[in-house]
């Protein structure tokens, strides 16, 4: 059912009203008269949500709270309906987690626009969201978040000492306080991001040069890395339902008339503010969950999957004409007995120092991968097989020359902490263009693996190149 709406309406003529409005829209609609059957429809997990609030106010208000506190149900859009709504209803049905209410008897263009932009911002919330699975497993599951964070918010008005009472208000009222600027001035400049612009837009719709500087203020508002992830909250003058119309299409995230009251718009900016501080905590956790799926969390090092990724890229430039570049397969020698001699804690700690050695010891294009217990992947871009071979022959040597910390405390036969040495068998190859229908990829891999292993077959800590095989 997901991309319906449903409307909840009591009144048949406002139902069908509403269908034809929706449908004429192409939106899938399903229909509803009264509350107990809306919870059962609702519960399948629809689009967005119409809801009457003007009959059985209580029983409604708490339909929306069931909708918003369920766990999906966080992500579904809800308006509010009621005609003309009074403001101690408005703010009632926003208390309870209505993304905004209109008159049901208001502009269907209006309404539209409001459906427009609650989906257009559902849908980038859902972007940024991972299936429960997943998230858990890459440790962003969401956290709840009830407080108001202190966020940055600008007022942009040509009128500083005649704002509307409501806007007037919020500098008291908001936790991190607000900023007056003129829009026409570089307002977005300062410390820190913004969180939240409050556009306080003063002239009619009748007013085309001032109406066309609103819309470019937004558009503007979205194209600029700096503010492009601010909220935007437009007061429009009273009436001005084609403004605001428009206001929405083109990106705001609320809407408000001059009339609104104090209370009301610190309530809508309070739930901007942390739908915005949402949605950043989600950027960044999913950022940081990316990151975590392609290391390896014992060494930091990249993982397999990286590798192989990056190893079909050059591969795929070299088709291209790219330059030759070649991999080391490194395997640490013997490394079983380390485990048995000093316990895996300590074998860890030798992988970690290992990988510290070879990331520390090589170019920063090159890259380095922990693709196996003991066994690290070099990708040396831009190299030809014999600098390969003098690199893989450094690393070696780096290696072998090291003394490891085991990290455990425990005192060798000698007395001292324990201190290991280890080594390393390395097989070398370069990239080839494949042979038609041939996984260049895995054939490259093979013919490294088959070095590795001749280097441990001659006596291990010696490294070996894979000969250029005819493609
Ligand atoms: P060779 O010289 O032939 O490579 O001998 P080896 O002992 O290094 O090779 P083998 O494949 O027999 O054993 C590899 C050992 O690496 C066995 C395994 O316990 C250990 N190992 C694999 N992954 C880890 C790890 O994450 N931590 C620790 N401490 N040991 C690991
Ligand atoms: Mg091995
Ligand atoms: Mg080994």
């Amino acid at each position: 059912m997901s991309g319906q709406i449903l409307i909840v309406e009591t009144s048949l003529c406002q139902r069908i009203h509403l269908r034809g409005v929706l449908e004429s829209a192409h939106y899938e609609v399903a229909l509803c008269r009264d509350l107990a059957a809306a919870a059962r429809i609702a519960a399948e997990g629809p689009g967005l949500v119409l809801i009457d609030i003007s009959r059985d106010t209580q029983a409604a208000l708490a339909l929306i709270a069931a909708l918003r506190g369920s766990d999906d149900g966080a992500a579904v859009p809800v308006i509010a309906l009621a005609s003309q709504p009074a403001p101690e209803l408005r703010l009632a049905a926003l208390r309870a987690g209505a993304d905004d209410v209109l008159d049901r008897r208001g502009e269907t263009g209006f309404l539209l626009a409001r459906i427009r932009s609650l989906l257009r911002v559902r849908d980038a919330a859902e972007d940024l969201r991972l299936g429960g699975g997943a998230a858990r497993a890459l440790g962003m599951a969401d956290a709840v978040r009830s407080f108001v964070p202190a966020g940055r918010t600008v007022i942009l008005t040509r009128r500083p000492e005649a704002l509307p009472a409501g806007v007037a208000a919020l500098a008291q009222r908001l936790p991190g306080g607000a900023v007056v600027r003129d829009p026409s001035g570089d307002f977005a400049s300062g410390a820190g991001t913004v969180d939240l612009f409050v556009i306080d837009h003063e002239g009619g719709a009748d007013n085309g040069a001032a109406t066309a500087g609103l819309f470019r203020l937004i558009a503007d508002l979205q194209s600029r890395p700096a503010t492009r992830r601010a909220k935007a909250l437009v007061v429009v003058p009273d009436h001005a339902p084609a403004l605001g119309e428009m206001a929405l299409d083109l990106g705001a995230d609320d809407l408000v008339p001059d009339s609104v009251r104090p209370d009301e718009l610190t309530f809508r900016v309070r739930a901007l503010l942390r739908r915005k501080n949402q949605a950043d905590s989600r950027r960044d956790r999913l950022q940081s969950g990316l990151a975590a799926a392609l290391t390896d969390p014992l060494t930091g090092l990249f993982n397999r999957r990286y590798a192989m990724a990056e190893l079909a890229g050059l591969t795929e430039r070299l088709e291209d004409g790219g330059a030759a570049f070649s991999v080391l397969l490194l395997d640490i020698d013997h490394f079983k007995r380390v485990n048995d001699t000093w316990g895996h804690a300590a074998g860890d700690a030798i992988l970690r120092g290992v990988a510290g050695l070879l990331r520390g010891n090589l170019r920063a294009v090159d890259m380095v991968a922990r693709i196996g217990g003991e066994e690290f992947l070099v990708i040396l871009p831009d190299t030809p097989p014999e600098a390969a071979r003098r690199a893989a022959e450094r690393l070696r040597r780096v290696v072998e020359s090291a003394v490891l910390e085991t990290g455990t405390g425990r005192q060798d036969t000698g007395g001292q902490d324990a201190r290991v040495r280890v080594t390393l068998s390395v097989g070398v190859a370069t990239g080839q263009l494949p042979a038609p229908g041939t996984d260049a990829v895995a054939s490259l891999l093979d013919r490294a693996d088959r070095a590795l292993y001749a280097a441990k077959s001659a006596g291990r800590n010696q490294v070996t190149a894979a000969a250029i095989s005819a493609a």
